[in-house]
């Protein structure tokens, strides 16, 4: 009986530990997590750093979660600090995986960004902020073409 009940409960956690690493970094962001966000969390937190659409997600998950609740979960991510959003015109928005501050080329044909290496960008005049203002950040995206 209750050799029975601990394999159950082994068996349970084999079960839930995929999830364990998303849960919590859901829970320190302050999010619930919910079953979509649980789903979308593992495709965004879990390996390399990736730069994604809403569009492009809802392919990668079959469609099972509609795009609505894509945009939503990726828009909460971000507010939580988990994702930093990349708006390259008022069409394109990306949704990227690393949070540090860097630089972005935008493959223009492809419609992908790139993360542009470290320390290769010089920035090194910049105009006075408005009155009132503070300085926050400085965001270069490259559109590059194919040479043709
Ligand atoms: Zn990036």
């Amino acid at each position: 009986m209750h050799d029975k009940a601990s394999a159950q409960n082994i068996e349970i956690r084999h079960r839930e530990r995929p999830f364990v690493r998303v849960i919590q970094k859901l829970r320190d962001a302050g999010l619930r997590p919910t079953r979509q966000r649980m789903a979308l969390a593992k495709c965004l937190l879990e390996g390399p750093n990736r730069h994604v659409t809403a569009e492009s997600l809802h392919r990668e998950t079959q469609q099972a979660i509609s795009l609505a609740t894509i945009y939503n979960c990726l828009h909460q991510f971000t507010d939580a600090g988990l994702l930093r959003e990349v708006v390259v015109d008022s069409r394109r928005t990306y949704f990227d995986t690393n949070i540090s501050e860097h630089h972005h080329y935008f493959m223009v044909a492809e419609g992908r960004l790139e993360d542009v290496p470290d320390g290769v960008i010089n920035i090194d005049m910049l105009p006075d902020v408005p009155p009132g203002k503070v300085f926050s950040r400085v965001e270069v995206i490259i559109h590059v073409s194919d040479d043709t």
